[in-house]
């Protein structure tokens, strides 16, 4: 019912938001144009069914007023080279300036507005705001994931204007349907890996996968709290002293729902957290003081793989360790291949939130996973089992 396919859109005026929230350099050049790639099937496909697309985005972090520096026309160069198409730009994006832009506009064309936060209304959620931004177009499309989970004019309240004319696009679709298919599918095995350095940031997202998966594998800087709280010694490494009890609760919650919690057993220690510190592999519950871990080591590597090449199903959120200097980007490496095996063997890989979505791409690796999410918090909100405003704006 939300899903573009099933739909054309000719002669319609159709609003889509989108999420061009790109880095720019001084010159106010597009530094990477990943956002606008992504959000290229929709637009394509509007625009080929002859409809009006008018792109409605957010840049940066303007202070709720015009600001030249976070002006959408900066972009409208590289948006116009990304589609191949020419796009036209509305110096404001409610009001007469805009309206008069959409008149103009003839099916199929392509239209740009000016940063919607130009308006403190955008996220302040506000009514009145969003059904001015809603009079310019007959169908509502949400196609900005990497802003989902904020309950903002355009991305959620504008929903209302358009209770039968409103949809998914493309990304947003692959997006929600990825995340649908760890924590609801029935392809089992499933296992989550979970990273990256604290405890205290993934506490949610492990309790809501402890409802949903098979078998949860924590590496990285987190893992240590595990140790320390079972009596290992950790050495330097990095450790959250007020989580440990918390470590062990998570660790009976995952034997009450059945859930099997793999720890890592061993680890590349170092005498210094440095590119060139001097570092050899150790027990992980037996790290002399004066060293700290910073990668899991050979042993856990071949067992995390193994149970990755069981399951029908994977979900990677975190590093496995400091992926960004090479004498510990090994685990994170082997975890990024197994993804990729279990690929080719037909199981579905989801990559999301963060740092190994970094890793993925730093690796040459993304094309070889099944799905790499595009959006952060939006990604970590809903592997906590949050539903997101803009996606529930669509649904209900
Ligand atoms: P997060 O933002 O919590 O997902 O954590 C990602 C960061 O954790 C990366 O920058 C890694 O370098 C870092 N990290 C991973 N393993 C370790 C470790 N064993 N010790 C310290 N930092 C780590």
């Amino acid at each position: 019912m939300y899903q573009l396919d099933q739909h054309t859109f000719a002669n319609k005026a159709v609003l889509v938001r989108v999420d061009f929230n790109v880095p720019l350099n001084e010159k106010f050049e597009v530094t990477d144009n990943t956002r606008i790639r992504a959000a290229v099937k929709t637009i394509l496909k509007l625009s080929s069914d002859g409809a009006k697309v008018i792109l409605m985005s957010h840049l940066g972090r303007p202070k709720g007023g015009p600001e030249e520096k976070f002006s959408l026309k900066h972009i409208q160069q590289e948006v116009s080279k990304v589609l191949g198409k020419p796009v036209a730009f509305a110096g404001n994006c409610v009001g007469e300036e805009a309206k008069h832009a959409v008149e103009k506009m003839k099916a199929g064309e392509i239209l740009l507005l000016e940063n919607l936060r130009f308006y403190k209304e955008e996220e302040g959620g506000d009514e009145f705001f969003a059904g001015q931004l809603a009079e310019l177009g007959d169908v509502y499309v949400n196609d900005a994931f990497g802003t989902a989970h904020r309950a903002h004019a355009s991305t959620a309240v504008i929903a209302k204007f358009f209770p039968t004319d409103k949809y998914f696009g493309y990304l947003m679709e692959d997006e929600v349907k990825s995340i649908d298919r760890v924590l609801n599918g029935n392809a089992s095995p499933v296992t989550a890996i979970i990273g990256g350095s604290k405890v205290s940031s993934k506490i949610a997202i492990l309790e809501n996968l402890m409802n949903a998966v098979d078998n949860i594998i924590i590496g990285g800087g987190m893992a240590f709290t595990f140790i320390k709280a079972q009596q290992g010694k950790v050495g330097s490494s990095l450790v959250e002293d007020d989580k440990l009890a918390l470590a062990l609760e998570l660790m009976e919650m995952a034997r009450n729902k059945n859930v099997n919690l793999y720890l890592p057993t061993d680890a590349i220690i170092a005498d210094a957290f440095s590119a060139d510190a001097n570092h050899k592999e150790c027990s992980i519950a037996n790290i002399p003081s004066g060293w700290m871990g910073l990668d899991i080591g050979v042993k856990s590597r071949e067992h995390f793989s193994t149970i990755i090449a069981q399951s029908k199903t994977v979900l990677w959120n975190g590093p496995m360790g400091v992926f960004e200097m090479e004498a510990f980007a090994a685990g994170t490496i082997a975890v990024a291949n197994a993804l990729v095996e279990a690929t080719k063997n037909g199981s579905f890989t989801l990559v999301g939130g963060g740092d190994s979505v970094a890793a993925i791409n730093q690796f040459g690796l993304a094309n070889d996973v099944s799905y790499v999410s595009t959006g952060g918090g939006a990604m970590l909100e809903s592997l906590e089992g949050i539903e997101l405003p803009g996606v529930k704006a669509i649904t209900k």
